[in-house]
């Protein structure tokens, strides 16, 4: 059984709230009591439709923002418990890739200088000469010339943009990977391009990702494990095969029977969903996914179900979840 990197307890993130003009404000709970484990070498991808807490929860594992509850430990370390300024180390082990190539690189800088800053901040004995040598490597490494290191980012495309980005995260050879959507701002065409990349990486340097997308397609050859969110909560966890195959939450079934099936003999059932997603203010009681749910029944509007055990490693957090689910697709 492979190595556990990262484990995430009970994490929870209110954003606003407390009491105005009197008044008690209900605050958005963007991530609610979130438990999982990542292990080394690993991709888990999360999905899940915008404003379900992917992105804040990717962006809690790296403590770029305080959790309200809970506790992140990466490499046996509780990073949620050290002081600011010891996150230093944890920032050299664990990267970012952003999902907007346009707004994540500084347009004032040249792309050397860009790859090179965590190199700078790091490894301060490094030379200018070593710097340079290190960035063409990465440069390299992500299919771009080293020879476009004097260059500014506004003269490159969204891929090639995206890739001087990926340079950067992996400059310091992290052991964890958070790719926030890292391809959804990107043409179609380019979208395979950079995953492959991602993979291609990974196999080289055993990185673990913690891969958020909102589209399953993009996931369905890369991911490991994927973790469906819904309003903050996840709702089904599982190898990947397990949760493409035999998908136990009806959102699950409600998201892979919208995304288009690889096999295209392979009929799914079209699930139709009720209305939006509930205002993050005014989130449901009980199941979260009731107001949506085809089988939503009386229990539903009043317990929360538990994420409980379906098979080995497989969990669904639905009251009718069964170990024999009707097959999505026939
Ligand atoms: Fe639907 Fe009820 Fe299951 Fe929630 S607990 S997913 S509302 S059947």
């Amino acid at each position: 059984m492979a190595e556990n990197l990262l484990r995430a307890e009970g994490l929870g993130k209110t954003f606003g709230g407390g009491r105005r003009f009197g008044k008690e404000v209900p605050g958005v709970r963007a991530v609610d009591d979130v438990s999982f484990d990542i292990a080394r070498g690993e991709t888990l991808a999360v999905v899940g439709e915008s404003g379900c807490g992917k992105s804040t929860l990717g962006r809690l594992l790296l403590r770029l923002i305080e959790p309200t509850s809970g506790t992140v430990q990466l490499d046996g370390i509780d990073i949620t418990a050290l002081p600011r300024h010891k996150l230093r180390a944890v920032r050299a082990k664990a990267q970012i890739i952003f999902q907007d190539p346009y707004g994540s690189l500084s347009p004032r800088r040249r792309v050397g200088d860009i790859v090179g800053e965590p190199l700078e901040l790091f490894e301060p004995g490094l030379t200018g000469a070593q710097r340079r040598e290190r960035v063409a490597g990465l440069l390299e490494q992500v299919g771009l010339s080293a020879s476009i290191m004097d260059k500014y980012p506004r003269q490159f495309s969204g891929g090639q943009r995206q890739r001087i980005g990926i340079a950067r995260a992996i400059a310091l050879n992290p052991a964890f990977i958070v790719a926030d959507e890292p391809v959804s701002a990107l043409d179609v065409s380019v979208q395979a391009q950079i995953v492959n990349l991602l993979q291609d990486l990974q196999e080289q340097h055993g990185f673990s990702y913690f891969f958020v997308a909102h589209d399953l397609a993009v996931v369905r050859h890369f991911a490991d494990r994927v973790m469906v969110m819904y309003l903050g909560r996840v709702v089904e966890i599982g190898p990947k095969r397990a949760v493409y195959d035999t998908p136990h939450h009806p959102y699950t079934q409600a998201l892979l029977s919208a995304a288009p099936q690889p096999d295209p003999h392979r009929k799914a059932r079209a699930i139709v969903l009720k209305g939006d997603v509930p205002s993050p203010l005014r989130v449901p009681p009980g199941c979260h996914f009731h107001t949506r749910c085809p089988l939503a029944q009386p229990v539903c509007r009043v317990e929360r179900p538990a994420l409980r055990q379906i098979a080995e490693g497989h969990q669904a957090a639905c009251h009718f979840a069964a170990p024999n689910p009707i097959p999505l697709v026939s």
